[in-house]
């Protein structure tokens, strides 16, 4: 693995070091090692201007999680017989608060996957400026095609081991792919019998038992502000622009949202299955049938093709290189799907279709080579840890509700999370001219997520 485009500098060095290191101690965590060397890229220039950082050792620190849970899971099918997952919750860094993040519940969940999303959380816990450290978790379980009571039996197991290892004040979770409203209701019911507290461990939950206004939204309303953001450094709008939208779970559905809001036009969502492409836009009309499609049904995107005769469908081909969704015409793009969902390929036909503002509603949606693309092209690009990091930010919003007793309005919570975003976007920006790169939200975010991490653990000494 080569680090590129660093000089032979003592912090070059120090960081080529520390990803060898880091390969060779954690084999067959190819996404943990795909996010550490875009950060350590990144990073090479603090270390010579800080070298303080290196004596501590607060890189090879920070890579290694505090702690790692990883637990059986066995819950009952609705035939009654005895089925087994693995669970997982990754306490990777508490030096700015509690540890933050959510639960993924995929087929494809391992423990290199929630290290990588950890890693990334701590960075975008840091840039949200609110006290909160970084976490993940999960399991390999795939709630699609299990009943209420298949789910809601598993997340009952789930917590009964998970509930000794968290606390509001400890480890609290909140929701990511496959962990939604309903999961994270029968989760919070499961710590309550526990425990026997009311408290506010899990963020996401429902408006009638202490979660917050716009915490739903907050993802994808928080990406769509940060493109707003880097379009306002060009005196440009997204009213009028054509946007590519991958996904159509939570992030999705409300990335679209604010992208009718603001007078743009989304015209793609896609599944596991396919992507449906509607030249026409996705209006309010189509995004309440998304709504209930994906929310209450529980359907396949392919279905908005058959109910809107605008839409056309086209499933997922595995003989072909590369998603012919990033090959439609538009301005803007919105990966909001999963990781490493966009390639080199990709990223060349969305350049080619004149893509050039991208802000990542996923984590780590961009392959290592697509990246280098687009910061190559001078686009405008958004990683993830800077432009989704409004859900976490909300869910801080709703741990500082439920530590108050009270409810924000809609409005007051979403002005926060506007002006997070706005604060967000400057400090990666002002950060990426500062380190020499103006314009390049990479090294911005990186960097100034990492300064206030590395801050905090000088200041408390080595544990
Ligand atoms: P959801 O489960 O609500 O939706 C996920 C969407 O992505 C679904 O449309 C799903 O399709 C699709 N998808 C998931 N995995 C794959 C895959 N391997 N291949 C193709 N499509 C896939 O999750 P969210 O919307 O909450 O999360 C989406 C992304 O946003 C994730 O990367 C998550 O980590 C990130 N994120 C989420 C936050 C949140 O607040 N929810 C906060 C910050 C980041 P299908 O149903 O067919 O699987």
């Amino acid at each position: 693995m080569s680090i590129a485009a660093a000089g032979e500098t003592p912090g070059s060095l120090y960081v080529k070091e520390v990803l060898i290191q880091t390969v060779a101690r954690n084999a067959g965590e190819p996404e943990f090692h795909q996010a550490v060397q875009e950060v350590l890229e990144s990073l090479a220039p603090v270390f010579d201007h800080r070298p303080e950082y290196r004596t501590a050792r607060i890189l090879e620190r920070m890579l290694e999680p505090e702690r790692v849970i990883m637990f059986r899971v066995p819950w009952q099918d609705d035939q009654g017989r005895p089925q087994v997952n693995r669970g997982f919750r990754v306490e990777m860094n508490s030096a700015l608060g509690p540890y933050k993040g959510g639960l993924r519940f995929h087929a494809s969940v391992n423990l290199g996957i929630l290290k990588f999303l950890a890693f990334e959380q701590v960075l975008k816990n840091s840039l949200t400026t609110l006290m909160m450290g970084g976490g993940k978790g999960g399991s390999d379980f795939d709630p699609k095609g299990k009943s209420d009571n298949e789910v809601m039996r598993f997340c009952q197991s789930f917590m009964t081991e998970l509930a000794r290892h968290i606390g509001p004040n400890t480890d609290v979770p909140a929701g990511d792919i496959g962990v939604g409203g309903r999961e994270i209701g029968y989760l919070f019911g499961q710590y309550k019998r526990l425990r026997n507290e009311f408290t506010g461990v899990l963020t996401g939950k429902g408006l009638n038992w202490g979660g917050s206004l716009i915490r739903p939204e907050a993802t994808g309303y928080g990406a769509v502000y940060f493109a707003a953001e880097m379009l306002a450094t060009r005196g440009e709008t997204l009213a009028g622009k054509t946007c590519l939208v991958s996904g159509s779970g939570n992030v999705a559905q409300y990335t679209v949202d604010k992208l009718i809001d603001l007078g743009a036009t989304p015209v793609s969502l896609s599944d596991s299955g396919g992507f449906i492409y509607d030249k026409a836009g996705i209006d309010r009309e189509k995004l309440q049938f998304v709504f209930k499609l994906k929310n209450e049904r529980r359907g396949r995107i392919q279905e908005y093709a058959d109910q809107f005769s605008s839409a056309v469908y086209t499933p997922i081909d595995p003989t072909l290189d590369h998603n012919p969704l990033w090959s439609l015409k538009a301005e803007c793009a919105f990966p909001s799907a999963t990781q490493n969902e966009l390639d080199a390929k990709d990223a060349r036909h969305l350049l080619e279709s004149g893509v050039y503002v991208i802000s990542e509603g996923a984590n780590m949606p961009t392959t290592l080579e697509a990246v280098k693309l687009f910061l190559d092209a001078g686009i405008l690009y958004a990683p993830g840890k800077a432009a989704n990091a409004g859900g976490v930010a909300t869910s801080g919003l709703e741990m500082t509700q439920n530590s108050m007793r009270l409810s924000w309005t809609r409005e007051e919570v979403d002005s926060r999370l506007y002006g997070i975003m706005k604060n967000i976007h400057k400090a990666c920006a002002e950060t990426a001219t500062a380190f020499g790169t103006p314009g390049n939200y990479v090294n911005g975010a990186n960097i100034a997520g990492f300064l206030k991490v590395a801050d905090a653990m000088m200041d408390q000494g080595l544990v």
